[in-house]
């Protein structure tokens, strides 16, 4: 069992303002599984526990690389990833109410969450529902062709020509 995947005691880690690195491996990620294409990659990053107006919270930061596949050209388009988030973990959706301005609610069933799961609730807000390339990275359908091979031959055979005239 990866490290990530282990549920964590929400209350225990907000006492005493746990720091924990983690390391994940995108592919392994149960929460992306649904994704179309697939995800590869890995993200890196921290969540440090800590406790707000009384409600656990935990302060996420997130760094890596996804590999999806572009729904338009069926190819491997890469996603740097980057993210800072401030989330409350609330044991039950009635605690939602609760929760400090600016921190984004994440439920913790039973006041407990694996990192995975943190860094699950994150990435589906940060990646895209249909990949695709765009921008300074287009489709490699439509980039410039390379040259066939004998191609280069052509001038000469279009002189050849000229010269029955
Ligand atoms: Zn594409």
């Amino acid at each position: 069992m990866a490290p990530w995947s282990k549920p964590l005691e929400v209350d225990r880690l907000a006492e005493s303002q746990a720091d924990l690195d983690y390391e994940i491996e995108l592919a392994e990620l149960p929460g992306l599984r649904s994704l179309r294409g697939g995800v590869a990659g890995k993200v890196a990053g921290r969540v440090h526990f800590g406790r707000r107006s009384g409600t656990a919270v935990a302060a996420l930061t997130l760094d890596g690389t996804a590999t999806l596949q572009c729904q338009r050209c069926m190819q491997p388009l890469q996603l740097p990833l980057q993210a800072a988030a401030d989330v409350a973990l609330i044991a039950s959706e009635a605690d939602a109410a609760s929760v400090p301005a600016d921190f984004e609610p994440v439920l913790a069933p039973g006041g407990r969450i694996s990192i995975g799961e943190l860094v699950t609730e994150e990435l589906l807000l940060s990646l895209p529902i249909v990949p695709a390339h765009a921008g300074s990275e287009p489709c490699a359908s439509v980039r410039e062709p390379p040259p066939a091979a004998g191609e280069t031959h052509k001038p000469f055979a279009r002189l050849a020509e000229l010269m029955k005239r």
